[in-house]
């Protein structure tokens, strides 16, 4: 497979050598979580068909799901009421195609996942080709250039791909969140630029040592990239998060134009002591134990200057040593009791440098996001110089490669 080179169109040779089947490999999209109701719906004139392996029923559609003592029941729009096996996962399939689940339209089916007795997860079973276009809507903005647009694609693919491969492996139920969990997803609201840059980029992934990479990606690095490995677990398991593309090869970033490049917002002091003591106390950690604030200090900086841990110090001279990522969660994190910070006080990322003055604390930030792997708006930085998609790629992920999803 081709290296990624700056400025060339996407190789020929990264592409499938067949058309992608259909639209590529399916994947399982969770919508909802732990529900307690939902209502499953159909375009006009369609029908609704719901089966598990052995047993199937047409119904007329919006149907509405519960369950009850761990059984699936639907009941449609004619009356009809159906129980379906406990513990049992339903499909249910419109006859054209496309469902409309709690009045948002998607492409695929419904899944309906009981868990315990009365709750249920709703994952919606969708081919890769046809979920792409609703993630990139989300992700980017209308009027981004088209280069940008096929980049965010093969980001999108290659990480939703590594995704579903972790999962399965685990046995998951489904394989990818839909919000920023993993990526965030908008069903079939999608504009023609991001279906362009799907059908442009069809079937191409970004690979590290013949795995799909996770292409981790987020708004604004604010100029200095975050390490995957500093961010999240890369014990057994994890190891995806050692892959050499996305440990913070210091590079330059247009990203300038971002409104999140630079910012600033002040907070309680006390009120931000409590917020650390209960992220310490959900996670189980000493930190819990923090009373009064005196310093939040950088303790380690990554290969490109970025704060990768910082030391949490009380006045009691005790202090404690804090991920910049779970930095970024717990100055945001909402304790039992407690409200969430004000939207305009949030700690956008975790770059930051906080002054403890009195009774408030001031808090200088750069970007808007965990800083690894490509940055959203340095690519489109990038594309208004006139990069193409592998060289804004090539960028990002140094030595990842362009390949075919097999
Ligand atoms: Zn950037």
């Amino acid at each position: 497979m081709p290296m990624l080179a700056a400025d060339r169109p996407l190789p020929d040779k990264a592409r499938p050598d067949r058309p992608v089947q259909d639209g590529g490999p399916d994947l399982r999209v969770r919508l909802a979580h732990d529900a307690e109701s939902a209502t499953i719906g159909a375009g006009e004139g369609h029908r609704l068909t719901a089966s598990t392996g052995r047993r199937s029923r047409t119904l007329r559609p919006p149907v509405r799901v519960t369950v009850e003592r761990g059984r699936v029941r639907l009941v449609d729009a004619a009356g009809g009421s159906s129980d379906w096996p406990r513990g049992r996962e339903v499909l249910i399939a419109s006859d054209r195609g496309g469902v409309v689940i709690d009045e948002a339209l998607y492409p695929g089916d419904a899944v309906i996942v009981p868990k315990g007795e009365s709750a249920f997860d709703v994952i919606e079973r969708v081919p890769i080709e046809e979920y792409l276009p609703g993630v990139l809507s989300k992700e980017l903005y209308a009027g981004w250039r088209d280069a940008t647009y096929e980049a965010q694609a093969i980001a999108a693919r290659s990480y939703a791909l590594q995704e579903r491969q972790r999962r399965r492996a685990l046995g998951s139920a489904f394989d990818i969140e839909s919000d920023t969990r993993d990526q965030a997803y908008g069903g079939s609201e999608a504009h023609a630029k991001a279906r362009r840059a799907v059908a442009a980029t069809r079937g191409v992934v970004l690979t590290y040592l013949d795995a799909p990479l996770r292409a981790y990606y987020s708004s604004t690095c604010g100029g200095r990239p975050a390490s995957a490995r500093d961010t999240w677990p890369i014990g057994q398991g994890f190891e995806f998060n050692l892959a050499g593309p996305i440990q913070a090869t210091p590079r330059q970033c247009p990203c300038g134009f971002s409104p999140r490049y630079r910012w600033t917002v002040t907070r309680d002091t006390e009120t931000l002591a409590q917020r650390l003591a209960a992220f310490g106390a959900d996670r189980g950690s000493d930190l819990r134990q923090l009373r009064a604030l005196a310093a939040i200090e950088p303790a380690r900086r990554n290969v490109a200057g970025r704060p990768a841990v910082y030391r949490v110090v009380d006045r009691d001279g005790r202090s404690w040593r804090l991920s910049a990522e779970d930095l970024r969660l717990a100055l945001n994190f909402t304790g039992r009791g407690q409200g969430p910070p004000p939207t305009d006080a949030r700690a956008w990322s975790g770059d930051v440098e906080v002054a403890v003055e009195g009774a408030t604390v001031r808090i200088e930030g750069r970007g808007f996001g965990h800083g690894v792997g490509m940055c959203q708006f340095g690519a489109e930085g990038l594309a208004r110089q006139g990069r193409t998609a592998a060289g804004i790629l090539a960028h990002y992920y140094p030595g990842a490669r362009l390949g075919p999803i097999r």
